[in-house]
Parts: C-alpha cells; sequence; structure tokens
C-alpha cells in the first residue's frame, strides 16, 4: 500500500517535470495543489529540500527569491537597468575560470546588470509609423 507521502512525492516530482525554466516553491504548490488539493507547501518545501540534497535540483537566489531548476546547473541573469526586465541566459561552462577556481563546479549563479540589446539600440524610441525609408526632408 502506498503511504500519502509516496504519491504526493510522485505527484510533485511528475510537476517538477513540466516546468522549463526556474521556478519557486509557491508555483510548484500551485501546480501541484491543482491535482491534490490536500498537499501541503511543507510538504512542497519539503520535497525541493530532499531534491537538493539528492542532487537532482539546484536552487539559486533570483531577485531575492529562491527559485529551483531540475535542467539547468547555473542560474544565469541579466537585469536591464533601464526597464527592470529580468532575461535569463546559458552558460554552458565557466571554462574561462578554471584555473581560477579552486575546485570543481557543480553549479554557478551569475548575475549581470546593464542595458538590454533593445533598450541599447535607439536611444529615443520614438513611435514608429510604418516604415520610413530615406532620410527624410
Ligand atoms: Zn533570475
Ligand atoms: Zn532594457
Amino acid at each position: 500500500m502506498k503511504s500519502r507521502n509516496t504519491s504526493q512525492k510522485a505527484l510533485l516530482q511528475g510537476e517538477l517535470e513540466s516546468f522549463d525554466t526556474f521556478f519557486t516553491a509557491e508555483e510548484l504548490f500551485e501546480n501541484a495543489r491543482k491535482k491534490d488539493s490536500k498537499i501541503g507547501l511543507a510538504t512542497v518545501y519539503r520535497f525541493l529540500r530532499e531534491m537538493r540534497e539528492a542532487g537532482t535540483l539546484y536552487s539559486y537566489s533570483c531577485e531575492g527569491r529562491a527559485v529551483y531548476s531540475t535542467l539547468k546547473r547555473s542560474h544565469c541573469h541579466f537585469t536591464c537597468e533601464e526597464t527592470g526586465r529580468v532575461i535569463h541566459f546559458d552558460v554552458d561552462s565557466l571554462d574561462f575560470l578554471k584555473d581560477k577556481i579552486p575546485g570543481s563546479i557543480s553549479s554557478f549563479q551569475i548575475e549581470v546588470k546593464g542595458k538590454c540589446r533593445k533598450c541599447s539600440s535607439g536611444k529615443h524610441p520614438a513611435p514608429q509609423r510604418g516604415m520610413h525609408k530615406g532620410k527624410g526632408h
């Protein structure tokens, strides 16, 4: 006979796989609760902790919140200082740092701030009406 905990774990496990990017404990909780209304947030946190300890889940700090991911071993976070927009990007390896890192890497987190491409292109983003070719008058 399956205990309730075991089946809730299996449910959470399945929900994990539905995320293809970073997620918060609350998001996982919301998704899981749609399928099992008895599931509690404490169960979700316990599950996340166990997964982290087992090395199948990675946790990062994103905008001051804890986010989780099963797919990535890195959290690369770009914040546009003009708009506050957050863009996540991928870095496959830190080979360029390998001589400086005193050990082996299991996961990493990078936070970059600056001006996103959108804001950098066009200092005065005038509303564009149709395509105006040619240089005016
Ligand atoms: Zn982030
Ligand atoms: Zn921007």
